[in-house]
This record gives structure tokens, sequence and C-alpha cells, in this order.
């Protein structure tokens, strides 16, 4: 089919919940892409920070094509081999205990959320517990994780939603503070806020929150849907933080393409939250996704994937940095961690014109928020994969820079 008419069929038969990018992605390979027809994108997206290795990256292919010849699916009633390696390894490198296994993002967030309020049920057996969560933060769109996502626009049309969210203001530690009463159970966060605009939590904050949990029990949920697996140049963001969550939920990038998530447990609410009859699901974590899982933790032990996404941040950071200074009048802030990273834009310069003029120019990158560039692009990225994304862009705000405000509207 050529560009077009695939555009057209899936503009009529698909529901209309996305404004796409007018393009059809074809194929991948490395860092780059390929549309219908035959041109060629720099990937700075990465399908929303899922791609960490890229495409087709060695060895990555042939372990999913083993395990397609062996079973896609099993049962969960059922043990197989991908379950014991992928556990194991996610458990070891979050420092965590026990992994549940699950198809996308929410539903880690879904799972973390019902083992937070099943512990503080078998402690004192209320049925009206709270969860903290911060404004501008997102979770996910499944009804529960909207709850704990601080975003009015996201929620109002599916009001009532989960009763007994608290919203906080992120790295303010008082509004979190205001927000405990007796019936608080869980303070949920993205250690780098992704969708809100990239803003990483402060150091300060973040060892609050965690003090604070310590003292009232309560469960402190870290969600690295975005920011984990390397991005930011450690495995996990909260490394940075020199603290441990009670529970990790990880997606995106965790399988590299397959849809996967997982939330993790420590010891203390694995052994006393989620119990046989608890929590289940289908397809979470079946043997293809697991075998792809497994394979995802050697290829970045082997190839030190989070030490080159830190060098590789480190660059990409320098050069955002010499972006705002050529053009302090489109560009208000830099903020990220690694290569999680944000260019907050001025009204003079719209995100999403910023963003149709890059992929026209052949480059793919997505918007954060409002106003906020953001780059999330595959961890394998080199310096010459950066030159080329930051001379694009330089090229597309060069022209905004001289678009007059009116022309803008
Ligand atoms: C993407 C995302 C989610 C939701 O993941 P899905 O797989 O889309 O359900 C949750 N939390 C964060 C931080 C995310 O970036």
């Amino acid at each position: 089919m050529t560009q077009n008419e695939i555009i057209r069929q899936t503009e009529e038969n698909v529901l209309h919940t996305y404004n796409r990018f007018p393009i059809a992605i074809d194929r991948g390979e490395g860092v780059r892409v390929w549309d219908a027809d035959g041109k060629e994108y720099l990937d700075f997206m990465a399908g929303i920070a899922v791609f960490a290795l890229g495409y087709h990256f060695p060895g990555y292919d042939e372990a999913l094509i083993a395990q397609i010849r062996k079973t896609l699916h099993t049962s969960n009633l059922y043990y197989h081999e991908p379950l014991a390696e992928a556990s194991k390894k996610l458990v070891r490198s979050s420092g965590l205990s026990r992994a549940f296994f699950t198809n996308s993002g929410a539903e880690a967030i879904e799972g973390a959320v019902k083992a937070a309020k099943k512990y503080a049920w078998l402690k004192d057996g209320r049925g009206d517990h709270e969860i903290i969560a911060m404004n501008s933060s997102f979770h996910g769109r499944t009804v529960g994780a909207l709850s704990v996502t601080g975003n009015a626009h996201y929620q109002e049309p599916f009001l009532p939603l989960m009763a007994g969210v608290k919203f906080a203001e992120f790295n303010d530690f008082d509004s979190v503070l205001s927000c405990v009463s007796e019936r608080t159970c869980a303070v949920i966060l993205e250690t780098v806020q992704g969708e809100g605009g990239i803003y990483p939590a402060e150091a300060e904050f973040l060892k609050k929150v965690r003090a604070l949990c310590d003292e009232k029990d309560l469960v402190l949920i870290l969600d690295e849907i975005q920011c984990g697996m390397g991005r930011t140049g450690k495995m996990w963001a909260y490394e940075h933080y020199g603290i441990v969550p009670d529970i990790l939920t990880c997606a995106k990038a965790l399988g590299c393409g397959v849809p996967v998530g997982a939330f993790v447990l420590n010891e203390k609410l694995a052994e006393a939250s989620l119990m046989p009859g608890d929590h289940g699901t289908t397809y979470g974590g079946n043997p293809f996704v697991l075998a792809a899982v497994s394979e995802v933790f050697d290829l970045f032990e082997e190839q030190q994937i989070a030490a080159k996404a830190e060098a590789a941040g480190g660059y990409l950071a320098e050069k955002l940095d010499g972006l705002m200074a050529e053009f302090p009048q489109l560009i208000t802030a830099h903020r990220g961690l690694g290569l999680i990273r944000g260019l907050e834009l001025s009204a003079a310069c719209p995100v999403g014109t910023v963003a149709n003029r890059a992929l026209e120019k052949g480059l793919l990158i997505i918007s954060a928020g409002n106003n906020v560039l953001r780059f999330v692009p595959p961890l394998i990225i080199t310096k010459e994969d950066t030159d080329e994304a930051v001379e694009i862009l330089r090229g597309v705000f060069s022209e905004q820079a001289l678009v007059k405000p009116e022309e803008n509207l």
C-alpha cells in the first residue's frame, strides 16, 4: 500500500483517539526508520522510549525467533523458563524482591495500587485508604491509573474515578505532607516526570518522601515506566538518589518493543499483599514477551547500555544547552537526566510546529506537556546521530526565529 492509502484506510476504520503525524512507519534499522514511501528518518522518540536498543539490535530478533519456534504463549497456571529468567534478572537489577509481569505500563500501575491497598488492608482492615499522587504526573489511561494521573483534562470526562486520591505538588515536600492522613497508604510518583514535561525529582524531595514513607509505613511506588531501564544513565532512575522504592513499575523499554510491563515489590510487600486469587492476567508475562525481557537484560549488561546512555546523555545535554544559548527567545529551559531530556519552548515557538517541521526534515521527535520538546532516543545513539538531530533542530529553530508571532496562531 502507498503511504496515502494506509493513512486513508486507517482514518476510515480506527477510532480517532490520536492526531497522528502524517506518515506510515514501514521498518526500522538501528536508530533509523523508513516510511511507506521509502523516506528515511532519524528516530529520537524511539516508539516513546520503548526502543532503547534501537531496531534489530544484534541478538534480540534471534532470541524472539527462537521462542516463537518453541511457544508464544502458555498460561500463568504453568511455569516456564522465560519467566524464571526474566523475573530473576529484573529482581536482581532493581534491588527488590518479587516481580509480576503485565501487558502494559497502565496495568503495572493497577497492580502496584492493588498491592499497596492490600498491604494496608491487611494491617488495619479499613476500606477507605488514600493514595497521594502528584500534579502533572502521568501513570496511564485505565481507570485506576488515570485516577492517580494529575491532569484534570485527562480525568474530567471520566469522573468519578477511584476514590481516595489526593494530589500534591511534585518537588514540594510540604505539599505531600499536607495530604497525609491516617487513611494514607501509599505515595506514587515518577522519578522523572515524563509526559508532564520532563521534570526530574529533586534529591531532597525524594529523600524526604522516602523517609516519610518509612516513618508512617506508607508504600512508596516509583513509576519508572518511562525513565527506567537505563534511560537516565543508571539502570533505574532512583539509583541517582540513593533510595529504593517499595514498589517499582516499569514497562516501555523493558521488552524493547514487545508489549510488557511489570511491578516489582520489596520483600515486605511481597510477604503481605497480593496472594493467590488477588491478581492475575491471561497474557501478562507470556513466554514470548519474557524471552525478549530476558534477552534485553543480557544485552544491557553485556553492552553496558546504561553507561552508554549516560555518556550519550551528557553529549546531548551539551548540544541542547548550545541550542538554548543560540535561541534564547524560543527555548526557555532545558531539563533532564541522561537520555530523557526536554527543551521548554516559548509561546513564540509552538512545540507541535517544531515537531512537524523536524519530521519534514527527517527527524522523529515528540512533545511532552504543552510546550516541551521531548528527547527519548534509543540509548545506543552515537555522537554523529546527536549532531545530526541537533543540526535539523537548528534549522527548524532558525526558521521559527523568523516567524512573526501572529503567523504562529
Ligand atoms: C507510558 C507511561 C505509562 C503508561 O504505560 P502504557 O504502556 O501506555 O499503559 C505509565 N507511566 C508512565 C510514567 C509512562 O510514561
